[in-house]
């Protein structure tokens, strides 16, 4: 009996020394001590928290916050974040995740991420029109990130977002942007193994109304190959950010002023459309935004860029073209200048 006490007690006591090893060696893991997150300001304001500019000991920090009713979305988001390679200059760049309570207040859970001054692509475009190298470079990062986010590679498996849209994009100082916000997102390794109506409903039940694709709305989505189908699902939410963001290039509105900042639409719902009306106005009618009329006179450049944006929000999913495609045909739009450039730069030459 003396005997087994005391290899119980050697065993714990071995137990716990490996457990403080192992304490020690994640210490230089952790890049944030959770107690000297100090909140500046609030810069967003989500559907699940608050995420404020914070100082953390020697850097800046977004800190995103969520209560423990969210508890599902914060692991999911960081448990996304942590998925190898993930580090990609047109994704967020997460630093780190965690519980904490501080004296007297509720338990609360943080999302860490670096801080873009310039906020989501929302709110760059709400307050800021760019002009066609600006647009160009925008869409074509976000592209990047998407295609990025979308490819298998050795250790890091093909992720969907599942709630692509301009507030989950932000815009870095140098004007390209980065995927954030994967509360939703899926890595899509793994095959579905629950009952069929689990699935489509942990499928379609996602997403914001305004940005779900047609298949989604109508229930409609191909689960037979859900991993192609959660992509081609992205990239019809591409194709209404690619709308928005060439909506506000100042080059190609006749006087080079851009109208004022307009969600896919939100000309024809307003601001708060209901899961309904959008089934309506985009399952049934196939209505998508409508391209401004200064965009058709150019055979060219906008032509392209009409094209691109209705390759990726196509009726039908299978018709859609890949992020990796989209990636290329917007490095191609780069090098295009749309007619009312090459008008003006002529112009300049001459005289
Ligand atoms: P939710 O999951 O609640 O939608 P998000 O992660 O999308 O939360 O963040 C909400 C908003 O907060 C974003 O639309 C953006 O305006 C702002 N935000 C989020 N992360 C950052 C960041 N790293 N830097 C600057 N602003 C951010
Ligand atoms: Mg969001
Ligand atoms: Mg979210």
């Amino acid at each position: 009996c003396y005997v087994t006490v005391i290899r119980v007690f050697i065993q714990v006591r071995t137990f716990s020394v490996i457990r403080g090893l192992l304490v020690l060696l994640h210490k230089p893991v952790l890049k944030t001590d959770i107690y000297c997150i100090c909140s500046v300001q609030v810069v967003g304001r989500g559907c699940y928290g608050n995420v404020w500019m914070g100082q953390l000991i020697d850097q800046c920090a977004a800190v995103k916050q969520l209560s423990l009713n969210n508890r599902q979305n914060f692991l999911n988001e960081r448990d996304i974040y942590r998925l190898p390679m993930m580090e990609h200059e047109n994704i967020a760049r997460f630093i780190d995740a965690t519980e904490r309570q501080l004296p007297g207040k509720a338990p609360e859970l943080l999302i860490i991420l670096e801080y873009y001054p310039l906020g989501s692509l929302n709110n760059f475009l709400k307050h800021k029109s760019c002009n066609w190298p600006e647009a160009c470079r925008m869409a074509h990062s976000i592209t990047r990130g998407l295609s990025y986010l979308h490819t298998e590679r050795l250790y890091k498996p093909a992720i969907a977002h599942r709630d692509l849209n301009s507030r989950n994009v932000l815009v870095h100082s140098d004007g390209t942007c980065a995927i954030s916000d994967f509360g939703m997102a899926m890595a899509l390794s793994r095959p579905f193994s629950g009952p069929l109506e689990e699935e489509t409903a942990a499928i379609a039940e996602v997403g914001t109304y305004r940005y779900m694709a047609p298949e989604v709305l109508d229930g409609a989505i191909n689960l037979s190959d859900h991993q192609t189908a959660l992509k081609q699902v992205d990239v019809y939410a591409l194709g209404l950010m690619y709308w928005e963001l060439f909506s506000r290039c100042s080059d190609i509105f006749s006087g080079h002023v851009a109208p004022p900042f307009s969600l896919a639409f939100e000309a024809e719902l307003g601001s708060h459309p209901t899961f309904d009306e959008m089934q309506q106005l985009v399952a049934r009618e196939r209505h998508r935004p409508v391209f401004p009329a200064s965009w058709q006179d150019d055979p060219l450049a906008l032509a392209y860029l009409k094209l691109v944006i209705e390759e990726c929000w196509e009726q039908d999913a299978e018709a859609r073209i890949t992020a990796c495609c989209a990636e290329e045909r917007m490095k191609e739009l780069g090098e295009l200048r749309p007619l009312c450039l090459s008008v003006v730069s002529s112009l300049c030459t001459a005289t």
